[in-house]
C-alpha cells in the first residue's frame, strides 16, 4: 500500500489530516451526541422544493443537460441578483455547479496553478486552502486579530502579503467560522488593490442572508462585492443553495463571474462533474423565486441560536469570543485551552455535544473552538446547557 501512495503526486498525499475530520471521526452517530460541528441546521429542505425536483424527475429531467445551467435556472439567478445587488448581472454571468465547494474549486482551476500564491485571511473555511495546495499553488495565509469588540482585518499586512507570483485575494463575508464581515471600506479598499495589482478577487459570500448587525440602520445586506464591482471584471462570486434553503445534501451551487469566462469555466465543469442534475435545478428555480418566507425563518432561528449560545457562553469564566454579525457560527476561546482538538474530543466524551477544533481553521484559530447555532431552540439550549455545565466542571 505504501507504493501505491508513493506513486500519487506529492501534493494530493500532503494534504494533513484534517482536525475537523478528527473529531467528526471520534464523534459521528454516538448515541445522544448533540453535533454542533457541521455548517448547517435541522430543519429538512421546505417540502415546495423537494416538489419541483419530484416534478422535475417526472416530466422525465434525467438526461445530460447544459453544463453552465438550465437557462431557467440561470434566469431566477439573474432575478435574485437583481433584486438584492447594485450591479446588473444578465443570465450569462451564472454558472451552475455541483455546490459552493465546486464554485471555490472551479475559481481556484481558473486562476491558480502549480507555484502560484493566493491570499486569504484567517482563521477561514480549511476548503480554500486544501485545494489549493492541492494543485501545487500556495494558500497565503494571514492572520487576523481577535478582539471581544470583534475581529480585525489588517488591510496593509493583507496587501503585503501579495507578491509577483499572487493571483487572487479570497475573502468570506459574513465569514465562517469568525461571523464576521467585512466592512464595506474594507471591500473598497480591496478591491482598488486588486484593481490595480490586476489580481483576481474570490468573493465567498454564502451566509450573505444570516446577517445580525448590532448596527440596527445598516441594511438588509452586508456590504458585498457584487454591489461595487462591474460586470466584468477580476471577480468571481461563489454561492450556494445548502445554507439559504436547508440543501446541503444537494449538492447545487452557483458562480457569478464575467460573460468573458463563460467556456473557460464550461471546460471546467465539463471536466468536474458534467453539469448538475436537471430535476434539481428545477428545484432551484422554486427555492430562488419562492424560497423568502422559508429563509426568513432560518434566519429567525438563528438570531434566536446566536442569542442563545451568546447568553450562555457569557456567563462563563475564561470564555471570549467576538459577537457574530452574520453566518451562524460562535467561535470562542478558553483561557488556557492549548489543544483545540483534544478538547473538542473531550468534550465529545464528557458532555456530550460535538464541536469544531479551531486548529482547523489556519492560523489564529488554534485557541479556539467553533459551534454552530443554527439549531432547533430545544437542541441548542440542552446543548448549551451541557456545555456550560461541563466548562465549569472543568476549570
Ligand atoms: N463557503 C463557506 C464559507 C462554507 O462554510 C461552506 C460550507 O460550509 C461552503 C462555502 C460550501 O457549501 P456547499 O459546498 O455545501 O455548497
Amino acid at each position: 500500500p505504501e507504493d501505491l501512495l508513493n506513486d500519487l503526486r506529492p501534493e494530493a498525499r500532503n494534504e494533513p489530516e484534517s482536525s475537523i475530520m478528527t473529531v467528526i471521526n471520534h464523534g459521528f452517530g454516538r448515541q445522544g451526541l448533540i453535533p454542533l460541528w457541521a455548517g448547517e441546521g435541522n430543519l429538512p429542505t421546505p417540502r415546495f422544493i423537494c416538489d419541483a425536483a419530484v416534478k422535475g424527475l417526472e416530466d422525465g429531467e434525467t438526461f445530460y443537460t447544459w453544463q453552465r445551467g438550465i437557462p431557467e435556472l440561470r434566469d431566477a439567478l439573474a432575478r435574485y441578483h437583481a433584486r438584492l445587488y447594485g450591479t446588473p448581472f444578465e443570465a450569462e454571468n451564472f454558472f451552475v455547479t455541483g455546490g459552493g465547494m465546486q464554485s471555490i474549486q472551479t475559481a481556484i482551476q481558473a486562476i491558480a496553478g502549480e507555484g502560484d500564491e493566493v491570499v486569504l485571511p484567517t482563521p477561514a473555511w480549511p476548503n480554500y486552502a486544501g485545494p489549493l495546495r492541492m494543485k501545487g499553488s500556495r494558500p497565503v495565509e494571514v492572520p487576523m486579530t481577535f478582539a471581544p469588540s470583534g475581529w480585525q482585518l489588517d488591510l496593509d499586512r493583507l496587501f503585503d502579503a501579495v507578491t509577483e507570483r499572487t493571483k487572487a485575494i479570497v475573502v468570506n463575508t459574513p465569514s465562517n467560522p469568525l461571523g464576521w464581515v467585512a466592512p464595506a471600506e474594507d471591500l473598497l479598499a480591496i478591491r482598488d488593490f486588486a484593481r490595480e495589482r490586476g489580481l483576481w478577487i474570490v468573493s465567498d459570500e454564502v451566509y450573505a442572508r444570516y446577517y445580525f448587525p448590532q448596527d440596527e440602520a445598516a441594511g438588509p445586506l452586508p456590504p458585498s462585492f457584487l454591489d461595487i464591482c462591474d460586470t466584468e471584471e477580476r471577480l468571481i462570486m461563489t454561492n450556494t443553495f445548502s445554507k439559504n434553503w436547508a440543501m446541503t445534501g444537494w449538492r447545487m451551487g452557483w458562480m457569478v463571474a464575467p460573460q468573458a469566462l463563460g467556456d473557460v469555466l464550461e471546460n471546467l465543469i465539463q471536466y468536474n462533474t458534467s453539469g448538475t442534475a436537471a430535476f434539481m435545478q428545477r428545484a432551484g428555480v422554486v427555492a430562488l423565486d419562492e424560497g423568502e418566507d422559508f429563509l426568513a425563518e432560518q434566519v429567525r432561528q438563528a438570531r434566536e441560536g446566536r442569542d442563545i449560545a451568546y447568553a450562555a457562553l457569557s456567563s462563563v469564566d475564561g470564555a471570549r469570543f467576538a459577537v457574530p454579525e452574520g453566518a451562524f457560527y460562535l467561535f470562542f476561546t478558553l483561557d488556557g485551552m492549548t489543544d483545540s482538538t483534544e478538547t473538542a474530543l473531550r468534550i465529545i466524551d464528557e458532555a456530550g455535544v460535538g464541536l469544531a477544533p479551531g486548529a482547523a481553521f489556519g492560523p489564529g484559530g488554534e485557541a479556539f473552538l467553533r459551534l454552530c447555532f443554527l439549531r432547533e431552540r430545544g437542541q441548542l439550549v440542552e446543548a448549551m446547557d451541557r456545555l456550560t455545565r461541563w466548562l465549569a466542571r472543568n476549570r
